[in-house]
């Protein structure tokens, strides 16, 4: 078995409505995603053999919803959603990226360098 891991950053804003302590005020997090891919077969021919899946592939699949829903964006707003935990975040990210990645296993969200969340169904 093969396991891909394909880093990504981006910075966004957010509140946590609900939240009692400093994360109910505006503020930002200079994010991590992590997207791992997993197969027991690689590619036999072409531009991606012995590969699973091309690294820039993936980029190519995962930098426009970055570019799209979370950097330097409000996430609150383009998640719709009150209370964008990194719980939130990566199962958002999972959910949106299976379809169009069907190798991924797996979405880990760093909301710092101390605190991370990994989501998969
Ligand atoms: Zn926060």
């Amino acid at each position: 078995m093969f396991e891909l891991n394909k880093h990504f950053r981006f910075e966004s804003a957010h509140v946590l409505k609900y939240h009692t302590g400093k994360c109910g005020r505006p503020h930002g997090h200079s994010y991590e995603l992590t997207v791992s891919l997993r197969s027991d077969t690689l590619c036999p021919e072409g531009s991606s053999t012995n590969m699973v899946m091309d690294f820039n592939d993936i980029a190519t699949i995962v930098k426009p919803m970055i570019e799209t829903y979370f950097d330097h964006h409000w996430i609150n707003e383009t998640l719709q959603c009150e209370s964008p935990t990194a719980e939130f975040i990566a199962q958002w990210i999972f959910r949106y990226l299976k379809p169009r990645l069907p190798l991924l296993t797996r979405v880990t969200v760093n909301e710092t360098t101390t605190s991370s969340v990994t989501y998969w169904e």
